[in-house]
């Protein structure tokens, strides 16, 4: 046995027998077919498989492929093409090699991922020319190994008896790891096929979360795979409404890219708990009209029924968008960042708030305000709101903010005549409770949601609500940890924003706190002086 330590990019634990896919380029075998035919038959493949896609609801991977013809289509490229010796396919291949290289060393992370599509597309147009094509026997469950995954290959497999793709280039919005998270398949990125000696591998057991491949593991290895299918089974079995209504809760997504609005599919969840606006921005080069603004907001009306929580920009911070060339901050998490920045770029933030109110998500919205640390924070925020529905003849949307400073966690009653609902950020309140940067792993140690006194925190602003009947959620990392949420419903939070994806194992989870709640005094777990102990009282 042996364990290959990668990056985990879909989650999930299985095994299977090891495949390798990679098709190596050799130039010297001749094509079958012109280039001019080669690239007619590759868009004409492209093409079903697009057909394919949309007729099984898979629109991420069919747009991919729409930006593949294009590309392929390119007169800038086919023109370079056209100048060559149709018969040297290196020179063919070449230029897409070139063409990689310059989107290679764009800024845009975007882009430099798409110069990974570009060599992709040109090996396959190499395939193509040359009549080679893949076959998979898949009678068995395979983990695949491959440099990177194309549509083509990943089209021809029968996805059920996949169990894990590990991939040696790509990044986190490369093909083989949406089509991974879309199908539920483990994926691991960067181990490659020569990091060992597949053809004595009998057995891989892929684990897509931590990132480890074992080779032909031993029994106690492979009791994980079973043990982590029985939980999964159990998670989805006890992922229904009936428990829903038996728990009382109310489970919202967390939603922070077009990919994950276009690929929402859970009729459980009707409601989005955090829309993290600031994608919109984010993903652009330059500051997003108020057109393509109403466009992503009418894009996330049709996939929820209910209610939609936006929450108005929060950049600055970790997250920072070159074209408003703001100032450099020694310290950008405590500097200029969520609302404080809106309130000094009036005009962005105004823009913004017309999006909303200009969209069909009017009447359901709720807008949130990031990062309020004082009450002038929120009643100059809310006062942009007013004065933009007045202008638009619009009626005024609920209001409220985030929980993420202590300023507010500490004394939510401040707020309590005003806002319409709390809903919390776990994720910064923690980091500005420790003083710890949420991005440096090596405190980790401070990261801890249970430790006493950051319950006793959200102790605080839960009952603060619960008494004064004012809306209370989580729309922070904890709600989508099954200890974390556990804990939450002891304390008595009714209302879960959370990553779709873990709603089953969270739901089980809430069950058993359900249960605990029966036995428990939370006083006790309250007075605990570590997160340790308080771990204990988690059955
Ligand atoms: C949070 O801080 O908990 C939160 C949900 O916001 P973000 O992670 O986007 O900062
Ligand atoms: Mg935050």
């Amino acid at each position: 046995m042996r364990v290959l330590q990668g990056t985990g990019v879909s989650p999930g634990v299985k095994a299977g027998k090891p495949i390798n896919i990679e098709r190596t380029l050799d130039f010297s075998i001749i094509a079958t077919i012109s280039l001019d035919k080669g690239i007619k038959e590759l868009t004409a493949k492209y093409k079903n498989i697009i057909k394919k896609y949309n007729s099984s609801s898979r629109e991420i991977e069919a747009e991919v492929l729409e930006a593949y013809i294009l590309i392929l289509n390119d007169p800038e490229l086919t023109n370079s093409l056209s100048e060559l010796n149709e018969e040297n396919l290196e020179q063919i291949y070449d230029v897409f090699l070139e063409q990689s290289e310059v989107f290679k060393q764009m800024d845009d992370e975007y882009f430099q991922q798409r110069s990974e599509d570009i060599e992709a597309i040109g090996k396959e147009l190499i395939f193509t020319l040359q009549n080679i094509s893949i076959e998979f026997d898949a009678d068995v469950p395979q983990v695949i190994f491959a440099n990177e995954l194309t549509p083509n290959e990943t089209s021809s497999m029968n996805l059920n008896l996949v169990n894990g793709f590990v991939v040696k280039e790509g990044g986190p919005t490369s093909h083989a790891v949406i089509v991974a998270k879309n199908y539920g398949i483990p994926c691991i990125l960067g181990i490659s096929i020569s990091d060992f000696d597949i053809d004595n591998a009998v057995e891989v057991i892929i684990n897509g979360s931590t990132g480890e491949l074992t080779i032909n593991p031993d029994e106690s290895s492979l009791k994980i795979v079973e043990e982590y299918k029985a939980t999964i089974t159990k998670q989805l079995e006890s992922y229904t409404e009936e428990n829903l209504n038996k728990l009382g809760v109310e489970l919202r997504a967390n939603i922070g890219s077009t990919d994950e609005i276009k690929s929402f599919k859970d009729s459980l969840i009707k409601s989005v708990g955090l829309f993290r606006s600031e994608f919109l921005y984010i993903e652009e080069s330059t500051e997003p009209e108020l057109d393509s603004l109403v466009n992503s907001n009418n894009l996330l009306n049709e996939k929820f029924e209910e209610t939609i929580v936006y929450r108005t920009l929060d950049i600055g911070g970790d997250k920072q968008v070159d074209y408003l060339n703001l100032p450099q901050e020694e310290n950008p998490f405590l500097g200029v960042r969520g609302v404080r920045l809106t309130l000094e770029n009036r005009q962005l933030f105004e823009t913004q708030i017309s999006s909303i109110l200009n969209s069909n998500i009017n009447g359901k919205v709720k807008i949130m305000f990031p990062m309020v640390a004082t009450l002038e924070d929120f009643q100059e925020a809310k006062e942009v709101v007013v004065s933009v529905a007045d202008k638009l003849g619009a009626e005024i949307p609920k209001v409220g903010i985030m929980v993420e400073t202590p300023s507010v966690a500490i004394s939510p009653e401040i707020y309590i005549d005003e806002v319409d609902f709390f809903s919390i950020g776990t994720n910064d309140l923690l980091q500005y409770s420790f003083a710890a940067d949420r991005g440096i792993t090596s405190l980790n140690k401070y990261h801890d949601v249970l430790n006493p006194s950051f319950l006793k925190l959200l102790h605080n602003i839960i009952n603060t609500a619960n008494q004064n009947d004012i809306e209370v959620s989580v729309c922070g990392d904890m709600a989508s940890d099954t200890e974390g949420a556990y804990m939450l419903y002891l304390l008595g939070l009714r209302i879960f924003s959370l990553a779709p994806s873990q709603a089953p194992a969270i739901v089980l989870s809430l069950l058993k706190a359900k249960e605990a709640l029966k036995n428990i005094n939370l006083e006790e777990i309250l007075s605990q002086k570590n997160s340790q102990s308080v771990r204990k009282f988690i059955i």
